[in-house]
């Protein structure tokens, strides 16, 4: 804030950098009575001090002007605190401005007043009075340095020019020294309210873009945690999040006592497929039986891609009839699949399926059901291919007890 800038009545310091809570905040704190009730108590005293040693009416005006602005301020305050919204209106500036105004006036006005043709404890009081006044006016200038730098003049002013008329001539250079003191106390506390509000907002936008950064860096996390499930290739579940459902849904099936079935799905004749119409269209072929498998076992259950042109699906919750109707629906819909849309017009490609379901107890691992699939996939190769294959479930009936 510049020194023009500080003398305008009007100006908040820092308005210009300081967030509009701030600014409320800072209106809030300028409307507050509470230092005008100790210094109406000030004046009183000292009016009190006055009427004591016979000068009962300057006491009484100036006790009465005193709690006038009191009463003012009270009402201000109450104002302020009923209305103002966030982001405050330039009228309340202006209204705390007036009512600053009055009371500054209105307190020179009492200093004036009661060191008048007054007695020397009285003055000594009011001096002491109006010194604590006008500091402390100067400890809160640091928020709108031009209207303090008014009231002090008008406090140290009148009560200068009252006691020049009382033939006091040196307190006026002790008030214009003052006033100088004062004036550099108040630069000094503007310029270190304008570097903290300059470092409230560094750290508000360092706290901005770390908070920017922090959700970047969150996507970023969750993104790499799907991929790190996730095959390149298809988009379906990968080897590691097959393993790592396969593994939960054993230990449902086992705590609700349901049956769980699972197919190992081939490609048939693949590598003749790969040396037909390249490896590319290979690859092609992929997504599209494992887009066409998925469409029919997702409703069910999970499937993943095993390795190479291998898949795996898992059906929880599946006995064997019901497993075998989605295992056929899903060799059926990899055999219609179309490979329309690649060169050398593809002829759609068939699966072979190896099916085993099972009821799960304790003692029956991953490793042996997908032995059992794997065995039931090797009958269905061996039987022609394009079919799926009933496994034995023979080694994954629990054991009967010794
Ligand atoms: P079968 O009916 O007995 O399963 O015969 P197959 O030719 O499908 O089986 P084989 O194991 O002999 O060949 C599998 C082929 O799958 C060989 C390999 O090049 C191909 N393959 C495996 N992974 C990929 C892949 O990601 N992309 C492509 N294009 N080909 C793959
Ligand atoms: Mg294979
Ligand atoms: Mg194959």
């Amino acid at each position: 804030m510049r020194l023009v800038g500080m003398l305008n009545p009007f100006a908040l310091a820092g308005s210009e950098i300081a967030s509009p809570a701030q600014v409320e905040a800072t209106l809030r704190e300028l409307y507050s009575s509470k230092p005008h009730v100790v210094a109406t108590g000030g004046i009183a005293l000292a009016g009190l001090s006055a009427a004591w040693s016979g000068a009962v009416l300057a006491g009484a005006r100036a006790t009465i002007v005193a709690a006038t602005c009191l009463f003012l301020r009270v009402v201000l305050e109450y104002l302020y605190c009923k209305h103002a919204t966030v982001p405050v209106h330039q009228r309340w500036v202006s209204l705390f401005v007036f009512g600053s105004l009055v009371c500054g006036l209105g307190w020179g006005v009492c200093g004036a007043v009661l060191l008048y043709g007054a007695s020397a404890t009285t003055q000594t009081i009011t001096v002491g009075v109006a010194c604590a006044i006008v500091q402390g006016a100067a400890g809160r200038a640091f928020m709108m340095p031009g209207t303090a730098f008014i009231n002090v003049a008008f406090v140290l002013g009148l009560m200068a020019i009252a006691a020049y008329l009382d033939g006091n001539y040196v307190i006026i250079p002790a008030c214009i020294l003052y006033y100088c003191f004062l004036s550099s106390f108040i630069v000094q506390m503007v310029g270190n309210r304008m570097r903290q509000l300059r470092a409230e907002e560094m750290n508000e936008r360092l706290l901005e873009e770390l908070t920017v950064k922090n959700d970047l860096l969150r996507v970023a996390n969750e993104r790499l945690a799907e991929s790190a499930f996730e095959d390149p290739l298809t988009g379906l579940a990968n080897r590691r999040k097959f393993d790592a459902a396969f593994d939960e849904m054993l230990v449902n099936a086992q705590k609700h006592q349901t049956s769980i079935s699972l197919m190992m799905i081939d490609v048939d004749h693949f590598k003749r497929f790969n040396d037909t119409y390249g490896h590319q269209a290979g690859d092609r072929c992929l997504q599209v039986l494992s887009t066409a498998l998925n469409e029919v076992i997702s409703q069910s259950g999970l499937l993943a891609r095993y390795g190479g042109e291998e898949f795996v699906a898992i059906l929880p919750d599946s006995d064997l009839s019901r497993a075998s109707v989605v295992a056929e629906r899903a060799r059926h819909a990899a055999q219609v699949a179309g490979m329309a849309g690649m060169g050398n017009c593809p002829p759609p490609q068939s699966v072979s399926i190896g099916l085993v379901s099972c009821a799960v107890c304790p003692g029956i691992s991953r490793e042996m059901i997908l032995a059992a699939a794997d065995a039931a996939l090797y009958a269905a190769k061996q039987q022609g291919r394009n079919r799926v294959c009933i496994g034995s479930n023979e080694g994954l009936a629990p054991s009967s007890a010794p």
